[in-house]
């Protein structure tokens, strides 16, 4: 009798997988029962049915059986060898085609493959002179006996991710055996609430690994994604109690001195800034620390959300900090903010870095106990204010979820800010701990933005149309990505570029901007540019985020395509500033249906939100996220974009659950406290 097994249980307590197999799926990270388990297939093959030999080449892929007729290997021009096998069906006749397999400096396979060999063989036909080839195709060789009762054949057969040292024949084997045939030994919870659970636990690995059908496939599908999303989320409803559950101070005042700010304003709020502003309010009253996003495009008026709530902790007595990525950028928020707060009477100070000779605005001077400090991020890591009620943080969205955490300091007020939207169902991932606010509204009296893309014959127009606007007095930017090859090769196709458009726009004067150019000259090419000393910039990097001219009016964007349609976004949030009309031009050879879909997309919203799930359509959420929160959007099973309701529906679970057992104490919750401490792992792990 087999000794019983845990999803936890090493892997070594399946007494039949050998110590060097043992070792070979370690190097691979599966350690455990449960690894193995859920190393799930990443496709099938429906070995009932075969496709017949094709005779034509198509896009879609072929899964063929048979038996190898021919070998044959040639060494090629370039010392690469080329060896074929020529699959024949297993009962040929007359009228059956043959394909050939191919391969190239494929070794091992040589010595694999034979005459006689009888072979599943996956891959796309293509036509190389008279034949059909698939060129290195996914194969299989089969063993005496497959044909009848196997894991391996008649059946819709499970492919696996190969690994050095096994083989996806191996992996199918061994799941066989633990699941199939030894499927009482097997100790399992499932890892879904009592109510979300379809089918036993037992039965879903069953049949993810040997479906019994494509349409029993479906529904186990379902129910494995639901258990691995709920598990994360699991994780982040965790973090979100504990945050509850933490002592903090109520920092918040009567609201006298953020009513006066309203009133001074020039313009009044917009619905999503007095909500969000309400928000804000209500967490800073509650006696636990806040823990929130203020998540909006880039001029949706994030500052003000920002300030209100810096002030409301001011009337209760506390401190308020605002930290920025950059010390350009704390420079002008403090410029903004003194404009602002002066007339308040409140004591406002600006402390950033060591750029003590180079900046003129007045230093930090604690002993006059600030009331709202603006400063870099290494604020937070320098000497802590004695009485910081809150904390706002510009542009943390490249931040996940456990360097936020380290962020926190016991008790203080944490407001964040990214300007970069991401669809909701990324939200509820990345910024799942965190409460979010968000301004879908831009103010109102924003000059509008035409966007139009074009293709490169249209350029002469183009230029004709900003030599009008220039002449009528505004100013614009020329904008094209660059390879980065080298620093030589940028500098010298960025000079190109430059006099190419110093010609075309002539007598107005051009200035160039790129990433190679030393800090102080890029500082001094935009001064000049906002003084309206040069109407032209050519840049070829993403234009410094700070900066802000209202008199541009034109933004040209060559080999559009190229870039990624938050890029682009960012870009054009640089026009459109001012009251005059905004018009952003998108020059593109459209290549690709991707490129395409890009510029349609530009040309058909501004909204950063719209975008931003277009983005997340055509690229998926790994491209559209930094590194830091790749670790929330990798599933084993589970597509984002495919699955979004189903992240929806984990996350309300997670949160139900917690807000019944907190301490996830009850006898039918302990279960996932194990889980909660292995996501811990899983997540310090990926994003370490
Ligand atoms: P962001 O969200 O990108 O940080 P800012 O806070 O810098 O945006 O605001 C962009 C500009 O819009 C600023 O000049 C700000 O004064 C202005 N602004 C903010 N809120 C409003 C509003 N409700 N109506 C009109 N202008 C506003
Ligand atoms: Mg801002």
């Amino acid at each position: 009798m087999n000794i019983p097994v845990r999803f936890s249980s090493p892997l070594r307590s399946l007494e039949w997988l050998s110590p060097a197999r043992v070792k070979a799926l370690e190097r691979f990270g599966i350690t455990t029962v449960g690894d193995l388990l859920t190393h799930f297939p990443r496709r099938y093959e429906n070995r009932m049915r075969f496709d017949t030999i094709p005779r034509e080449e198509s896009a879609q892929p072929v899964c063929v059986y048979g038996q190898v007729a021919k070998v044959s290997q040639r060494r090629l021009p370039g010392r690469r060898l080329m060896f074929d096998a020529v699959l024949q069906e297993p009962q040929p006749h007359a009228l059956s085609s043959t394909i050939v397999c191919r391969w190239f400096n494929a070794f091992y396979v040589q010595k694999m493959v034979a005459v006689g060999c009888r072979m599943v063989v996956y891959g796309k036909p293509k036509r190389v002179g008279r034949q059909i080839v698939i060129d290195h195709p996914d194969f299989e060789i089969l063993e005496e006996g497959d044909d009848r009762e196997s894991p391996h054949f008649n059946r819709i057969t499970p492919i696996y991710p190969a690994t050095e040292g096994i083989t996806p024949r191996q992996f199918r084997s061994w799941l066989y055996r633990l699941l199939m045939m030894e499927g009482e030994r097997l100790i399992l919870a499932h890892p879904l609430p009592d109510g979300l659970q379809t089918m036993p636990y037992l039965e879903a690995l069953r049949s993810i690994h040997f479906p019994e059908s494509y349409e029993a496939l479906e529904r186990v599908r379902r129910e494995l994604v639901l258990s691995e999303f709920f598990e994360m989320q699991l994780f982040i409803a965790a973090r979100r109690a504990e945050n509850t559950a933490r002592a903090g101070g109520a920092h918040c005042g009567d609201g006298r001195l953020v009513r006066a700010f309203h009133e001074q304003l020039p313009f009044p709020l917009t619905q999503a800034q007095r909500r969000a502003v309400e928000e804000i309010r209500r967490d800073l009253a509650a006696p636990h620390p806040m823990n929130r996003m203020l998540h909006g495009d880039v001029g949706s008026g994030k500052t003000v959300v920002a300030l209100s709530a810096m002030l409301s902790v001011v009337e209760a007595g506390y401190q308020a900090a605002l930290m920025a990525p950059t010390q350009i950028l704390a420079e002008q928020h403090y410029l903004n903010f003194k404009r602002w707060l002066e007339p308040l009477g409140i004591n406002l100070a600006l402390r950033t870095g060591n750029r003590r000779e180079e900046s003129n605005l007045p230093l930090f001077n604690a002993s006059e106990e600030p009331q709202i400090v603006v400063g870099t991020h290494a604020l937070l890591y320098d000497a802590p204010l004695p009485r910081l009620g809150l904390a706002v943080i510009d542009e943390q969205h490249k931040f996940g979820v456990m360097q936020r955490a380290a962020l926190l300091r016991e008790g203080t007020d944490v407001l964040m800010m990214t300007a970069t939207p991401i669809p909701r169902t990324l939200t509820m991932t990345v910024y799942g701990d965190l409460d979010v606010s968000t301004l879908d509204e831009m103010p109102a009296g924003r000059g509008k933005i035409i966007t139009a893309a074009r293709d490169p014959s249209k350029l002469p127009d183009a230029i004709e149309f900003m030599k009008k606007h220039l002449a009528a007095g505004r100013q614009v930017y020329v904008v094209y990505p660059l390879i980065e090859e080298s620093s030589r090769l940028e500098v010298k196709a960025a000079t190109a570029e430059f006099e190419k458009w110093q010609d075309a726009l002539a007598p107005y004067r051009c200035e160039l901007l790129h990433g190679r150019m030393p800090a102080a000259d890029k500082e001094a090419v935009m001064e000049r540019f906002r003084r309206n000393e040069s109407q032209v910039l050519v840049a070829t990097t993403v234009i410094e985020v700070g900066i802000d001219v209202p008199n541009a009016n034109i933004m040209l964007i060559e080999e559009a395509d190229r870039f990624g349609l938050a890029q682009l976004h960012q870009l054009r949030g640089r026009i459109g500033r001012g009251s005059h009309k905004s018009y952003c031009i998108l020059i593109h050879s459209a290549g690709t249906p991707e490129g395409l879909e890009k510029m349609k997309t530009m040309e058909a919203t501004s909204n950063g939100f719209e975008i931003a799930e277009a983005d997340f359509r055509l690229r998926g959420a790994g491209e559209l996220l930094g590194t830091a929160q790749s670790g929330h959007t990798s599933f084993k099973l589970g597509d984002l974009i495919r699955d979004a309701a189903l992240m929806h529906l984990a996350r309300q679970a997670a949160i139900d659950l917690f807000a019944v057992d907190p301490e996830l104490a009850q006898p039918a919750h302990r279960r996932f406290r194990e889980t909660l401490a292995e996501q811990r792992k899983l997540f310090l792990a990926k994003i370490s």
